[in-house]
């Protein structure tokens, strides 16, 4: 190839460059518009009002649409649930937690507390349509506890195949919450809980992400992508300063990124609130309801 065959060829190649850029910037500007729902949860103690049906009231009127119940007694709860539900535009999201003892206890006794409890709270989630049960294998305070060895995350994901396959068999899951250093160091982030899911080899193992725990990821967006449409099956949320009412700590309440991340994969299940609240709930909650939908129009 000579000199002036050479720059031919590289004008062409740069004017297909050019076309194909202009092309994709077309495509982009052109793109239909992201339409991933934000599909808002409540737990239990979130909503004002005495009685399941003045909660669930409240919650109606401000378009949410999930309900995550406690896992404590909740095989005498199934009933009471499902009776209140009925007729509405509302589903049980996730359960969150309610076992006894802990799956790394040390004590075979306390580790079989958790089996048992763990097990009739995965059956009667079922019962329930939850996308699954929320939990954490140790919490800091929890002793004696496995040391963190890789045999114990060998054991770990062996416990967790053993509890997603029999959550499967009550069509639903496990999922696992990565928590902050502060409260459970064991598991910290949300890639870390989705590598365990995927090691543990049963597709009832799933993880979630909590925008409070999620002070220990560098970029929520990475978190959440991390875990990806394959593992991420919750994710809660509250104010990301002192775990309020989203909005309560102003400037810091940004999950833009995190959302963006949810919609890019079609995230099809939950964001739960799961916090306290500092201001007046009635005016509050409506606000920090409206913060998440006017930044999830803008992720
Ligand atoms: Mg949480």
């Amino acid at each position: 190839m000579n000199r002036k065959e050479f720059l031919q060829t590289s004008l062409m190649g740069a004017a297909a460059v050019a076309a194909t850029t202009t092309g994709a910037g077309l495509l982009t500007s052109c793109a239909p518009k992201n339409n991933t729902p934000l599909r808002i949860s409540f737990q239990e103690g979130t909503a004002p009002g005495k009685t399941l049906e003045e909660k669930f009231d409240y919650m109606e009127n401000l378009g949410i649409v999930g309900f995550e119940p406690g896992g404590w007694n909740l095989a005498n709860r199934v009933n009471e649930f499902q009776q209140a539900l009925s007729g509405r535009n509302i589903k049980i999201s996730a359960i969150c937690a309610g076992f006894s003892g802990f799956l790394l206890a040390e004590d075979p006794a306390v580790k079989a507390q958790f089996d048992s409890t763990m097990r009739d709270i995965i059956a009667a989630a079922g019962e329930l349509g939850s996308t699954g049960v929320i939990m954490v294998p140790v919490f800091n305070h929890q002793k004696p506890c496995l040391p963190h060895t890789l045999e114990t995350r060998q054991y770990l994901c062996e416990q967790m195949y053993e509890l997603g396959e029999y959550a499967l068999k009550h069509n639903t899951t496990v999922i696992l919450e990565p928590l902050n250093r502060r409260e459970a160091h064991y598991m910290r982030q949300v890639a870390d809980a989705a590598a365990i899911a995927r090691d543990s080899k049963s597709a009832g193992v799933k993880c979630m992400g909590d925008f409070w725990h999620m002070s220990e990821e560098t970029s929520d967006y990475a978190a959440l992508m991390a875990a990806g449409s394959k593992y991420l099956q919750h994710v809660h949320i509250a104010s990301r300063g002192t775990r309020q009412m989203p909005g309560e700590n102003g400037e810091l309440d940004n999950y833009v990124d995190g959302f963006r991340a949810l919609k890019e994969m079609n995230y099809p299940y939950y964001v739960s609130f799961e916090c306290g609240c500092a201001g007046e709930r009635e005016v509050v909650l409506p606000a920090a309801v409206e913060l998440m939908r006017n930044q999830w129009e803008m992720a």
